[in-house]
């Protein structure tokens, strides 16, 4: 039997734009309604976070953040075939 979750109250649908997992963490990026970048992250250090005005962020974000800039340069380089490099 699987039981299905309802999830259709929720508040703000954001898109995902990435997914980035590390050993022991998951960070996301998403795009929100008004089109606002926002990171999320699994880790203690961000969770405690939560609370402040400021942008949530951590060291496994930063991580990220690096590693998707990265991919956006490789994507330029390589143009609209993804895979054509290799190794
Ligand atoms: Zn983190």
């Amino acid at each position: 039997m699987v039981a299905l979750r309802l999830r259709r109250q929720k508040p703000v649908e954001n898109e995902i734009l990435g997914t980035y997992t590390f050993p022991s963490r998951t960070v996301q990026v998403l795009k929100t309604q008004d089109d606002h970048i926002l990171w999320t992250c699994d880790c203690d250090k961000f969770l405690r976070q939560a609370g402040q005005r400021e942008p949530l962020w951590c060291k496994h974000i930063a991580k990220a953040a690096a590693r998707r800039s990265l991919e956006r340069l490789t994507r330029r380089v390589a143009g609209p075939g993804r895979r054509a490099l290799s190794g």
